[in-house]
């Protein structure tokens, strides 16, 4: 039988060679080789990336915090149902996560400006909108299961190490680089599906978005 694949939004962002990445991270690789054979050609790409590249998750070990790599991570906290909440920046902190009564076990993902501004860039965006140290506080607190943000990072230039050691301190599912210009608030299927690659301190993954009535 056929998927229904029609209700699917991909919200993974193309992994390209030389493209967009954290300041710092390695360069995006990807190199292909041909061999000619008496029976044809045979290609094998070789691909050299960070493991947060474009759509991808954080594991606890990112920030050195109890937990382990990405062979850690629940896949029950990447599968199921999630909110797309619509967030103004240009920072998200408590006062604009309150008004949309995040729950204990819930899967979050915000969109933001970014997703518009960024993603249409091949430049690194510095001053995208990110969650801040008290917001990711917030979060954690309220025991969300996990939050997930349309750039490369989930917090900011100053305090991201901090917004993430309290959501991964937390046990929550960090998803970062996804792109959500396709996709309006409200309530989904989420399917995101990191590469399993033990010890790695994050993992890029592919994400899906079907739309619940
Ligand atoms: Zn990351």
């Amino acid at each position: 039988m056929e998927a229904d694949m029609a209700r699917w939004v991909d919200v993974t962002v193309p992994i390209r060679h030389g493209m967009v990445h954290f300041p710092g991270d390695p360069e995006v690789v990807i190199e292909s080789t041909e061999e000619t054979h008496s029976w044809g050609i045979c290609r094998v790409s070789k691909l050299s990336l960070g493991v947060h590249t474009g759509t991808h998750v954080d594991a606890p070990s990112h920030f050195d915090v109890p937990g382990g790599g990405v062979e850690a991570i629940p896949l029950a906290g990447l599968i199921g149902v999630a909110r797309v909440l619509a967030l103004r920046g240009p920072r998200i902190d408590p006062s604009v996560l309150e008004p949309h009564d995040v729950q204990a076990g819930e899967r979050v993902l915000f969109k933001t400006s970014n997703s518009d501004r960024c993603w249409s860039n091949d430049e690194f965006v510095p001053d995208y909108v990110y969650v801040t140290k008290e917001g990711g506080r917030y979060l954690a607190d309220r025991r969300v299961r996990a939050v997930g943000i349309d750039y490369l990072s989930l917090g900011g230039p100053d305090d991201g190490p901090a917004t993430h050691r309290h959501l991964l301190g937390a046990g929550v599912c960090i998803l970062e680089g996804l792109d959500l210009r396709r996709v309006g608030p409200g309530t989904y299927d989420l399917l995101a599906l990191p590469l399993l690659i033990p010890g790695a301190d994050g993992a890029p993954a592919r994400v899906l978005l079907s739309r619940l009535e």
